[in-house]
């Protein structure tokens, strides 16, 4: 039985049902799983007046209505809800629930329904398809000019009868779908102030992952907009967790260093191992699994498969790279559903376009890869680098960002 059902008050009380979706296919796991996105949701939903209750196959957020809307932009960005019904409450016993069908359809306008019925209390005498034909029954008698339709109804009524209490509702939202953040070790996410980047933050999210971004700067070779750009996209992402960490690496000696000993089409190959060997670094200080990234199979020179194998040889640590087999206009669809890119168009350069060079190489070579590292003593400027990052605390509503660690 649930706990909260008793204190509940139940004429035409609405609750918010929440249904696991993909969740429920985690067997051993799935009280993990489930505590983890009541926390995420307990966590999104601080600021207001709710309670919320959870069992092994629904969560149930009780709510005031004039919060409703507010409350409803917020679940959209929790990873884990597939979807979810504003459903009302009833006692679980057929001549509540008749009444309260009365009432509620009393007020709705609609031609044509279809009731269906999910019985998930077996000891409620009443057979899911018997209930259907009981229920269309006492709409049809007690609503003028109405009529079934198993096809393509105009209202679905939709019941669930559990134990105790049941639940009728008519709409259906479509949750952010995924698996709650947390239920997965951290990943370090390599934010630019592209587009692809920040979608790649939000896929890794949605799979579970909580990220921290790390950014690389070279001041005075960029400027402090193209940073703010990134804090601005770091505070999107922010959007589906409570906070995100922002490191950002001083990566102004590693790269002027590069291009003042290694030959010029190397460049960007050389300097790509170098940021891979600090994120390593910054995994393992920071506690992160994974290295995630915006690359993506043949957009420019650095990502063909040739330079994919040639850079990742500097680490062992796993790269994720959500967007690897998108076209760049599947990216900038999601890019605009969340609502990055008009901050990704911005004009102000990384560190990335400052220093391309002309013709860089396409299908680079390992063993060259690692004659041109020998020609300058990289190690201590990359101990440097990881050393001394500067991290900010994001948050979605902050609007400054003097949070400085
Ligand atoms: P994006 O790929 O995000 O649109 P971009 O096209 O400028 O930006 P690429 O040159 O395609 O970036 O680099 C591939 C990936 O490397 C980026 O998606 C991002 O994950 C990472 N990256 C590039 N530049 C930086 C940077 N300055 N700081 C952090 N990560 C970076
Ligand atoms: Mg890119």
């Amino acid at each position: 039985m649930i706990k909260y059902e008793k204190k509940l008050r139940c004429h035409m009380k609405r609750v918010i049902l929440i249904k696991y979706g993909e969740l429920s296919t985690k067997k051993g796991n799935r009280n993990f799983f489930i505590n983890t996105l009541y926390q995420n949701i307990k966590n999104k939903l601080k600021s207001f007046d709710v309670s919320i209750f959870k069992d092994r196959s629904r969560m149930y957020i009780e709510f005031h209505d004039s919060e409703l809307e507010e409350i409803k932009k917020r679940l959209d960005c929790v990873f884990g809800i597939h979807m979810y019904h504003i459903a009302y409450i009833v006692d679980t016993n057929i001549d509540s629930i008749k009444n309260l069908l009365i009432e509620l359809v009393h007020d709705l306008s609609f031609k044509t329904f279809k009731v269906e019925t999910k019985r998930s209390d077996k000891s409620f005498p009443i057979h899911s398809q018997e209930m259907n034909h009981l229920l269309g029954g006492v709409v049809l008698k007690n609503k003028i000019g109405v009529s079934v339709d198993v096809h393509n109804p105009e209202l679905f009524i939709k019941l669930e009868i559990r134990e105790d209490h049941s639940y009728i509702y008519f709409n259906a939202y479509r949750g952010a779908g995924g698996y709650p953040i947390g239920t997965q070790p951290k990943g370090m996410l390599m934010l630019s102030g592209g587009i692809d980047s920040p979608v790649a933050g939000y896929l890794a999210m949605k799979r579970g992952i909580p990220i921290d971004c790390v950014y690389f700067e070279a001041i005075p070779h960029t400027s402090l907009d193209a940073r703010n750009k990134v804090i601005e996209l770091s505070k999107k992402l922010a959007k589906y967790t409570s906070e995100v960490h922002l490191h950002i690496v001083n990566f102004t000696r590693v790269q002027e260093e590069i291009y003042k000993n290694c030959h010029p089409s190397y460049c960007i190959t050389i300097m790509r191992r170098m940021m891979y060997r600090i994120m390593e670094k910054l995994a393992n200080k920071y506690h992160g699994f994974a290295i995630v990234n915006g690359e993506s199979v043949g957009q420019v020179a650095s990502q063909t498969l040739t330079s994919m194998r040639v850079i990742n040889e500097v680490t062992s640590m796993p790269v994720l790279r959500p967007v690897a087999c998108f076209d760049k206009l599947e990216i900038i669809d999601l890019a605009k559903k969340i609502d990055t890119y008009d901050i990704s168009i911005l004009p102000y350069e990384d560190c990335c376009t400052v220093f391309v060079p002309k013709h860089p190489v396409i299908n680079p070579s390992l063993d060259q890869a690692k004659k041109e590292e020998e020609k300058f003593n990289f190690l201590p400027m990359i101990d440097y680098a990881v050393d001394n990052v500067d991290t900010i605390v994001v948050c979605e509503t902050e609007k400054e960002f003097s949070d400085l660690l």
